[in-house]
């Protein structure tokens, strides 16, 4: 960190801003120049709170020269981390994890139903909300524990991993439990009790962006989970809010190459949430694997238009069959390839 002095700044003012340095902990090392000095804060472990030298005197700006994450950034760790999951999906490799299912489980035959077929075209990975944050109070919430075993039961039926949302901090171990991957969503991005939580879970933790989130806001918030002592995070492009209201959201494509290189954790991309438009969510999944997301989370239903929640952007299965012909292309293109399929029921 370097802290610019104000030109006028007194040799006072400068002893004050190394003084204040040094009670915090640190090396502080002036360095003058033709017009002004800078200090410069040495040992920086993250945790400077620089609120403190802003407000002295003589200070004109503070400036970060590293990154305010430290565990989840490329300079702590430079290898790609890769989630290995009981099935054999590994996320944040050469291969593009498809995790494909309903907005939220409804029922038995619906859950088995769309896993079987989603499995057969290829996904490895069933999504599917028992706990539903949803906008309004009045919408359907999920079915909550039930909704869990159902998912469970589709895993052991189909040999997919399962990836369903916790809402709150109480509810983590329930959904530990049967979840192969704990979702934390967008509306809970910067819930830090929730992100603590998972973070002592046990399980991989997929990190969906805030709607208002900028990139080191959703960074900072992995960092949470890291620090926890849990590494196995996956990070989750899901648009943004913008002003334009021809889509629900927009799908912040430069997100995908910005965060791969500041970062070692996956990045996948939800082109469902991100457009919430069923016609837009192919041609945003196709472009999210060219610029290099390690996986999709595509919302599938069986009958969208019957669906409790999201049918207007959940695609039907033969959709979603024709989108895997097209990415297993785009992947190959950029040397990379869809996750091996599951070949029968109950893999695991
Ligand atoms: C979801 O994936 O089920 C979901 C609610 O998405 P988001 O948190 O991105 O809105
Ligand atoms: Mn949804």
């Amino acid at each position: 960190m370097l802290i610019v002095m104000k030109h006028n700044a007194s040799t006072d003012h400068i002893d004050r801003v190394v003084d204040v340095i040094r009670d915090m902990g640190y090396d502080a090392r002036p360095i003058p120049g033709g017009q002004r000095t800078a200090v410069g804060l040495i040992g920086n472990d993250g945790r400077v709170d620089s609120a403190r030298i802003e407000g002295l005197d003589g200070v004109l700006e503070v400036i970060p020269v590293t990154q305010p994450y430290k565990q989840v950034s490329r300079e702590w760790k430079e290898d790609d981390t890769i989630i290995r999951l009981d099935n054999g999906t590994r996320i944040g490799g050469t291969d593009v994890v498809l995790m494909a299912g309903p907005c939220a489980v409804e029922s038995e035959e619906q859950i088995v139903g769309i896993a079987e077929v989603l499995r057969d075209q290829g996904a490895t990975i069933l999504r599917g909300g028992a706990f539903k944050p949803r906008t309004s109070p009045y919408s359907f919430q999920g079915l909550g524990k039930e909704g869990l075993e159902l998912l469970a039961r589709a895993r052991e039926a189909t040999g997919m991993a399962v990836v369903t949302e916790a809402i709150d901090p109480d509810g983590v171990d329930l959904v530990a439990e049967y979840a192969d991957i704990v979702q934390v969503g967008a509306r809970n991005m910067q819930n830090y009790p929730l992100l603590r939580r998972v973070g002592r879970a046990g399980k991989p933790v997929l990190l969906k962006r805030g709607m208002s989130a900028t990139i080191d806001e959703l960074l900072l918030a992995a960092e949470y989970i890291l620090a926890e002592g849990n590494g196995d995070v996956i990070l989750c492009e899901r648009g943004v809010r913008g002003f334009d209201n021809h889509t629900r959201n927009i799908l912040d494509l430069t997100a995908i190459p910005v965060i791969r290189a500041l970062s070692h954790l996956p990045i996948i991309a939800d082109p469902s949430h991100g457009t919430g438009i069923r016609s837009k969510v192919i041609p945003m999944a196709r472009a999210a694997v060219a610029a290099g997301a390690d996986g999709l989370m595509v919302e599938v239903h069986p009958d969208p238009p019957r669906a409790l929640s999201d049918g207007a952007q959940s695609l039907y299965p033969q959709q979603f069959e024709e989108l895997m012909g097209q990415i297993r292309v785009i992947a190959r293109a950029i040397g990379r390839d869809l996750a091996a399929p599951l070949t029968s029921a109950g893999v695991v």
